[in-house]
This record gives C-alpha cells, structure tokens and sequence, in this order.
C-alpha cells in the first residue's frame, strides 16, 4: 500500500550530518537513485499523487530536480525543461535572482521553453526555505505558464516554506 511505499522510499534515503557545512543535516537521495525499486516507487507515487488537470510539462530545477523531474515527465508522457544555473542554457533566457543564506543566487529558463497557458509542474528532490522553488515559479509565471504545483521528494516542514508559497498547491512524499 501506499503507508509502505512512502517508508520504503524513506528508508533510502540517508542523513549526512554537517555537509556541506557545520549544522547542515544533508538529505543523502544517492541510496534512493542507486536502488532500482525504491526509485521506480519514489516516481510512480510522485505520479500517483497528481491531481487535477493533465499536466504538459514537468519543470525541473538543476541538477536533482532533472533526476526526478525527467523519470516523472517520462513516466507521465509530459515534455520536460530544464530550469539552470546561470550561463548554461545556450538560447535567450529569463533569470531570477533569490536570496541564499550569505548572497544571491539565480536560476535561468529559456524564454521559448513552453507556451502561454501551457500546464506545468515544478519538480525538485528537496524542499527547504523554499527560495529555489519560488524563484522556478517566477520564472514560469514570466513565461505565462499555468501552475499546477510544486511537487518534492522531501520536505523540510520545520523550515515553514509552505506558508510563502500560496500560488500553487505544494507537495511532498516525505515530511522532516
Ligand atoms: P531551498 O531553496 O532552501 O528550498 O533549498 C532547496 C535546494 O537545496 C534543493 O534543490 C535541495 O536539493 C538543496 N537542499 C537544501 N537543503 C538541503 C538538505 N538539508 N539536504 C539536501 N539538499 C538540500
């Protein structure tokens, strides 16, 4: 049943503590990916779990959203689009600054990517402040898509980032 599935996928996925640095709990997927049936469940419960209108095209933010977010997009029969770091998508882009713990950060999409109205779904492996998740769906409202929602892996509920997030439905296997 689903209760067992959602533990299975949990079960493979590992705590590494102080990475990348002192105080950081980092959500180790890598048992997860390397697993054959536990990442074939992770992905069939993401699809599972959609709800609402089809959706056209999953986004996925660089680099553990494409893992998840291309499998999902496969698995769904929806195009994908690769949201990326600054400076590697080679046509003309859209880019949204967000804010990290010390500094900026910005995330790009090509300009072209997908069509007004199109339906879309934002996929990353993590939820966490939220910041990379928000900045993907400034980028999608530029590019006049439809939001769907945000569909994640894990969540880091003690974070709040739900509360800051009120333009899509937000979902998760997993909660911390
Ligand atoms: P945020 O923008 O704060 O929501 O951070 C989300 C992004 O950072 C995701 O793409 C995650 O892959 C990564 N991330 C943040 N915190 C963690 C963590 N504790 N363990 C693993 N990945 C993390």
């Amino acid at each position: 049943d689903r209760d067992a599935a959602v533990a299975q996928v949990q079960g493979l996925i590992r705590d590494i503590p102080d990475f990348p640095k002192p105080g950081i709990i980092f959500k180790d997927i890598t048992p997860l990916l390397g697993d054959a049936e536990g990442f074939k469940t992770a992905v069939d419960l993401l699809a599972q779990d959609l709800q609402g209108p089809v959706t056209e095209y999953i986004v996925g933010t660089e680099s553990r959203g494409f893992i998840f977010g291309a499998a999902l997009a496969y698995r769904i029969g929806a195009g994908f689009i690769p949201v990326r770091k600054p400076g590697k998508l080679p046509s003309d882009v859209y880019a949204c600054e967000y804010q990290l713990e010390y500094g900026t950060d910005a995330l790009e999409v090509h300009r072209d990517a997908l069509g007004q109205g199109a339906r879309t779904l934002i996929v990353d492996d993590l939820l966490a402040t939220g910041g990379t998740a928000r900045a993907t769906g400034d980028l999608l409202r530029r590019l006049g898509a439809e939001m769907l929602g945000y569909s994640f892996i894990i969540e880091l509920g003690f974070l709040n980032a739900r509360e800051h997030m009120t333009d899509a439905p937000v979902h998760s296997l997993i909660q911390y």
